[in-house]
C-alpha cells in the first residue's frame, strides 16, 4: 500500500493505493487556504492522520505537484501555488511529518507514470503523455522510463513554440503550445474568431469555456467547430514534432479538452499524420486517458513509490 498525493493549485487530494491500483481511501485540502507551507503541511497532516493510524506498514508516499523537481525533492517557484512561489523541500519536510520515504514529481510527469501503470500505457515503454489544462503539461517515456533530463526538469511540451511570435505566453516567451491548447488557450481562440463577426451560438455567452464550445459543437456550430479544427490542427503538428524525438508508440491525452471526443481527436488525428515523417506514419496512435480524471494524479503519484 501507498499514498498517493495530487497537489493542485485550488485543491490537494490524496488516496491510498493499494497494488492493483484501487484507491481505498481518500480525502483532500484546500491548498488555496494556505498563505505559508508549515501551515498547509499542517493541515495536511491533520488530514491524513487518521487514515495513517489505520493501515500500518504503507510503502511510502509519492507527489505530483506543479514544477516539483524529482532530483531535489522541492517546489521550485511554482506560479499557482500561494505558499509555492520560492524555494519548498517537499519531499524532505514530508519525510520528517509523516516519517515515510517520499518521492515527487511534477504532475504532468505523475499523471505518465499512473497511465504507464494502471491506464491506457500499460504495457507500452514508448509514448507520450499530454495533460491538457489550466496549462498544458507533458511526459516523455522512453524505454520504459519517465525521462528527467540533467536538472529533473525534462518535457515541457506546452512551451515549445507552435508559432512563430505568436500569443504571449506566461513564461514571457512567444506562440508556445499553451497558448493556443489550455483551456484558455482555446477560449482565446474562440475570442479572437467571434472578433471576426461570424455567426455563432457563442455570441453572447461570454465568459466562455472549453464546455461551451464543445455545447455548441454538439450543435454544429459552425464557429465551435472551426475553434476545434485550429486548436486540433496546433496540437497535431507540435504532436509530430515531438514524435521526431523519441519514436513513441502512443500519445496519451488528458484533460478537459481530451474530452471533447472526436470534436478534438479528429482535426488532431488529420494534421497530425498529415505532418508526420513518412518512416512515423500510420505508427503512432493517439488516445484519450483511461483513468478517471480525478484519480490519475493519485494513482501516478503513488506509483512513484518504489
Ligand atoms: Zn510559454
Amino acid at each position: 500500500m501507498r499514498l498517493g498525493i495530487d497537489i493542485g493549485g485550488t485543491n490537494t487530494v490524496w488516496g491510498l493505493v493499494n497494488e492493483q491500483g484501487q484507491i481505498l481511501d481518500k480525502g483532500g485540502i484546500k491548498t488555496k487556504a494556505f498563505e505559508n507551507f508549515p501551515d498547509y503541511l499542517n493541515a495536511l497532516s491533520n488530514s491524513l492522520k487518521p487514515t495513517l493510524e489505520k493501515h500500518e506498514g504503507l510503502k511510502g508516499i509519492g507527489v505530483g505537484a506543479p514544477n516539483a523537481n524529482a532530483h531535489t525533492g522541492c517546489i521550485e517557484f511554482a506560479p499557482n501555488l500561494v505558499w509555492g512561489k520560492d524555494i519548498v523541500p517537499l519531499a524532505e519536510s514530508c519525510e520528517k511529518e509523516f516519517g515515510l520515504k517520499t518521492f515527487i514529481t511534477n504532475d504532468a510527469n505523475a499523471a505518465a507514470i499512473g497511465e504507464m501503470r494502471f491506464g491506457a500505457a500499460k504495457g507500452i515503454n514508448d509514448f507520450i503523455m499530454v495533460t491538457l489544462g489550466t496549462g498544458v503539461g507533458s511526459g516523455f517515456v522512453v524505454n520504459g522510463q519517465l525521462v528527467y533530463g540533467h536538472d529533473g526538469l525534462a518535457g515541457e511540451l506546452g512551451h515549445i513554440i507552435a508559432v512563430r511570435d505568436g500569443r504571449d505566453c506566461g513564461c514571457g516567451r512567444k506562440g508556445c503550445l499553451e497558448t493556443y491548447t489550455s483551456a484558455t488557450g482555446i477560449v482565446r481562440t474562440a475570442e479572437e474568431l467571434l472578433k471576426q463577426n461570424k455567426e455563432s451560438l457563442l455570441i453572447g455567452q461570454e465568459p466562455l469555456n472549453g464546455f461551451k464550445i464543445f455545447e455548441a459543437a454538439l450543435n454544429d456550430d459552425p464557429l465551435a467547430l472551426e475553434i476545434f479544427d485550429f486548436t486540433g490542427k496546433i496540437l497535431g503538428q507540435s504532436l509530430a514534432d515531438a514524435v521526431a524525438i523519441t519514436s513513441p508508440k502512443m500519445i496519451v491525452l488528458f484533460g478537459g479538452l481530451a474530452k471533447s471526443g472526436k470534436f478534438i481527436f479528429d482535426p488532431i488525428q488529420k494534421y497530425f499524420e498529415q505532418n508526420l515523417l513518412k518512416i512515423y506514419q500510420g505508427k503512432v496512435q493517439i488516445v484519450p486517458s483511461q483513468l478517471p480524471e480525478n484519480d490519475v494524479a493519485i494513482l501516478g503519484a503513488a506509483a512513484l513509490v518504489i
